[in-house]
């Protein structure tokens, strides 16, 4: 374990006040269910992308309580989210704030259990909304604080393994202060987003330099092996008749309630006009979609005829909302 734990904890949370990033939304508020919505935006996105689209903000604006996204339909809510991936996060979250509605009356709850058994919260998430919204000594381990830790403690071990989690958890529960966890924290969180990064750590300028252990940062952390990429060809249809466009719901859990276009097989689409070609990576598969234009198609099990109109405002998949694009760019461009 490090030595002198409270002096490191001051350290780093000293650094964080005067040197980490103030001025984040989501670090200008101590709104338990502000502090989740972030928590979850940012758990497969990164900053930048919540921050530079206004996926924060404009949820908020949408949904400024748990009241409103309780009561909102799930596909507002998925459309809300259209564009982050994950679409199970944005259905959790509305199902967090319908638990906070039933089970507490509306009022956010205060205590890590009650937190931790909102669904889709995790030890991270009930961490992170604990200590940033509530000031609770609570630990947090995310990607950047795992490899800040691996890191100070030299650590060998798989940080995605079972033991490697269990290990990384219980150092951050001894590092963690009984004051200022929100600065101590969030210290950690930023001292891996901006000098402890993945390749090339700013060891010169590390506020903590003098508890760090490993002589090989860059090696480290040490994680799993990873699942093998699979490639795949996707075969879709754009089918428009009359002003409607033909569209799949997917019943799926991953993309579940979203809108995509209408998959068939590859003999099905044989001879078929190809109107655009582009790539997209969802967990360890490599897609190629190629989209095809067709004429007199029919409607099949969780299919439905849509109005060009409406298009913009049904949740879609990022890939699919670009393929679109793309079609009706080319269109447009026709002579
Ligand atoms: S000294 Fe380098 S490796 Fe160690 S915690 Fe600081 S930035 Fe990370």
């Amino acid at each position: 374990m490090l030595e002198d734990r409270e002096r490191f904890s001051q350290t780093l949370a000293s650094w964080f006040k005067h040197e980490g990033r103030q001025d984040l939304p989501w670090r200008t508020t101590r709104d338990p269910y502000a502090i989740l919505v972030s928590e979850v935006m940012l758990q497969q996105t990164q900053v930048v992308t919540v921050l530079s689209r206004g996926y924060y903000t404009n949820w908020l604006e949408k949904f400024p309580d748990v009241a409103t996204l309780a009561a909102a339909k799930e596909e507002e809510v998925l459309k809300m989210w259209e564009g982050l991936g994950y679409y199970s996060r944005a259905r959790n979250l509305q199902k967090a704030a319908q638990a906070v509605i039933e089970n507490h009356d509306g009022i956010f709850p205060t205590s890590p259990e009650e937190v931790r058994a909102l669904p889709g919260v995790g030890r991270y998430t009930a961490g992170a909304v604990c200590c940033f919204a509530l000031g609770l000594p609570e630990p947090i381990v995310d990607a950047n604080v795992a490899r800040v830790l691996a890191r100070l403690m030299d650590f060998h071990q798989p940080v995605d393994s079972t033991s490697g989690i269990k290990q990384l958890w219980e150092w951050a529960t001894e590092c963690v202060p009984e004051t200022d966890s929100y600065h101590y924290n969030s210290g950690l969180m930023e001292l891996g987003q901006r000098i402890c990064k993945p390749k090339a750590p700013d060891c010169g300028i590390c506020p903590v330099k003098n508890w760090c252990t490993c002589d090989s940062p860059e090696k480290l952390p040490i994680k799993k092996e990873r699942r093998k990429t699979i490639h795949r060809d996707e075969h879709s249809l754009y089918a428009v008749s009359e002003g409607k466009i033909l569209l799949h719901r997917e019943p799926e859990r991953r993309r579940q309630g979203l809108w995509r276009l209408p998959e068939r097989t590859s003999n099905e689409i044989a001879g078929l006009p190809l109107a655009a070609k582009m790539k997209y990576s969802i967990t360890h598969y490599r897609v190629t979609l190629h989209v095809y234009e067709i004429t007199g198609a029919k409607a099949r099990e969780d299919e439905a005829w849509h109005s060009l109109e409406s298009l913009a405002s049904l949740p879609m998949p990022s890939p699919y909302r670009r393929a679109l694009e793309t079609v009706q760019e080319s269109f447009l461009l026709q002579p």
